[in-house]
C-alpha cells in the first residue's frame, strides 16, 4: 500500500502503550491499515471518536459473534471474483486494497492474514467478460472488491474498457471510499479521475457509490475530489452502514446526508451492519437501526430523505419500509427469487433482532405474512 499507509499499532504514537498491547491479538486476527491522511481526521483527545473507531481495532472485535461471508456471497460465484445474484446485475471484486480497512467490513475476509482462503479476487477478465457478453439479460456491472479507484490507473482502463466493449451493458457502478479515505489520489494527477471521465460520456456515465459514513469525512480535500469526479461526468452517489458510535445519532445521520447533497452526492442506501465476524462492537439491533435512520430522515428535504434503509441479505437486498404497532414492514426490492422480489413481509417485532435470520421465515409456523410480487 505504500509508506503512506500505517500497518502496525506501534506506528500510532497517538495510543498507550497498554492499549496498543490490548488491541494486538485484535490486529493478529483481523487486519490493520490507515493512512496517513485519514488518521489527520481523527480527534486522538477523543477515545470514542468516531473516525477513530472506523480505522482503529476495537478489543470487542474478538467477541465471537457474526461470519466471514455474512450475505452467502460465495452461494452466487460463477467464477473467482464474479458474483451473478440477479439477472441483470453481475459483481466483480477486482482488488483486494482499499484506502484502510474498515473495522466493520463485510469483507474482510479478503484481508485475512493468516487463512488459506480460495482467491476471490478477478483474475480472469477475459474470461468474466466472455461471461457477460454471453448473458444478454446483464446489463448492470459492479466493480467492488476491495476498492477498485485503488488499482493502477492503468489495469482500472484495462477493465472499464472491456466491460463497456459489451454493447448490452447499459451502466457500471464503482463502489469506492477512494473519496473519503483518500481524497488526494482523485486530485493529484494520478490519472485514476482521467480513465472514469473517459468512460463516462453522455448517455453512458459510470456511477461511482462513495462510502462516506461521518460528516467530518467529507474535509476541503474530500470536497475537492468530488468536485473531480462531478467535472468527469460521474454521477454520485453514497453508501454506508449505521454503525454504533459512528453514525448512530439522527443529528450526526441526518447532517451527513445533508451535506452529500450539498456537494452532489445522492444519498442512496443506509445499510444494517451485517453479521460479519468482529462487527458485534459496530452493530446495533435492527429496529433501533432503522428507528436511528427515521429520526434523521425526518430533519431531511425531500433530495437527502430519498435514501432508504436496506439490508443485504442472502435472499435478497431487502428494504426496511415501516414499523406499525408491532409489526416491522419489510419489502424485496430485488431477489435471485422472482417470487420475492417486490413482496412484502409482515414480521413481528423483535427488539433483539440483528438481521433478517432472527424473524420468523415466511414459511416458518409463525410465517411472516407475505404481500405477493407484484406480476
Ligand atoms: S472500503 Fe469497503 S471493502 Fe474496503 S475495508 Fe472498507 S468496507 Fe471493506
Amino acid at each position: 500500500m505504500g509508506a503512506a499507509f500505517v500497518r502496525d499499532l506501534t506506528e500510532l504514537a497517538q495510543i498507550s502503550e497498554d492499549e496498543r498491547r490490548r488491541l494486538e491479538p485484535v490486529t493478529r486476527r483481523y487486519a490493520f491499515a490507515a493512512n496517513r491522511y485519514y488518521l489527520s481526521l481523527v480527534n486522538w483527545a477523543d477515545p470514542d471518536d468516531p473516525i477513530r473507531r472506523i480505522v482503529v481495532p476495537d478489543e470487542g472485535e474478538l467477541q465471537p459473534w457474526g461470519r466471514l461471508d455474512p450475505s452467502e456471497e460465495a452461494a452466487y460465484t460463477v467464477m473467482p471474483g464474479l458474483e451473478h445474484k440477479y439477472p441483470d446485475t453481475v459483481l466483480m471484486l477486482v482488488s483486494r486494497l482499499c484506502g484502510g480497512v474498515c473495522r466493520f467490513c463485510f469483507r474482510k475476509r479478503l484481508f485475512l492474514k493468516d487463512e488459506e482462503e480460495e482467491e476471490e479476487i478477478l483474475d480472469d477478465v477475459d474470461g468474466a467478460v466472455r461471461y457477460i457478453a454471453s448473458r444478454k439479460e446483464v446489463t448492470d456491472v459492479l466493480l467492488s472488491g476491495g476498492d477498485p479507484l485503488m488499482l493502477p490507473p492503468s489495469r482500472l482502463e484495462r477493465l472499464i474498457s472491456a466491460v463497456a466493449s459489451v454493447p448490452h451493458v447499459r451502466t457500471i457502478r464503482v463502489g469506492s471510499k477512494v473519496p473519503a479515505y483518500m481524497p488526494a489520489r482523485l486530485t493529484d494527477g494520478s490519472g485514476i479521475v482521467d480513465v472514469l471521465a473517459r468512460h463516462s460520456p453522455p448517455g453512458r456515465r459510470i456511477y461511482l457509490a462513495c462510502h462516506f459514513s461521518h460528516p467530518r469525512e467529507l474535509s476541503p480535500q474530500a470536497h475537492r475530489a468530488l468536485r473531480a469526479l462531478r467535472e468527469a461526468g460521474v454521477v454520485l452517489v453514497n453508501q454506508t452502514p449505521l454503525l454504533r458510535g459512528v453514525n448512530d445519532d439522527p443529528l450526526v445521520l441526518s447532517t451527513l446526508l445533508k451535506e452529500l447533497s450539498a456537494h452532489g452526492v445522492a444519498p442512496y442506501y443506509v445499510f444494517q451492519c451485517r453479521p460479519a465476524s468482529g462487527n458485534l462492537p459496530y452493530v446495533l439491533p435492527l429496529e433501533t437501526a432503522y428507528s436511528i435512520f427515521r429520526r434523521a430522515v425526518s430533519r431531511c428535504s425531500g433530495l437527502s430523505a430519498r435514501v432508504r434503509f436496506v439490508m443485504s441479505h442472502a435472499t435478497g437486498k431487502v428494504e426496511v419500509v415501516g414499523l406499525a404497532g408491532e409489526t416491522l414492514v419489510v419489502r424485496y426490492h430485488r431477489s435471485p427469487d422472482p417470487r420475492r422480489t417486490g413482496a412484502v413481509l409482515l414480521l413481528p417485532r423483535n427488539p433483539a433482532a440483528f438481521w433478517l435470520d432472527d424473524y420468523p421465515t415466511p414459511e416458518s409456523p409463525r410465517g411472516a405474512l407475505v404481500g405477493a410480487a407484484p406480476r
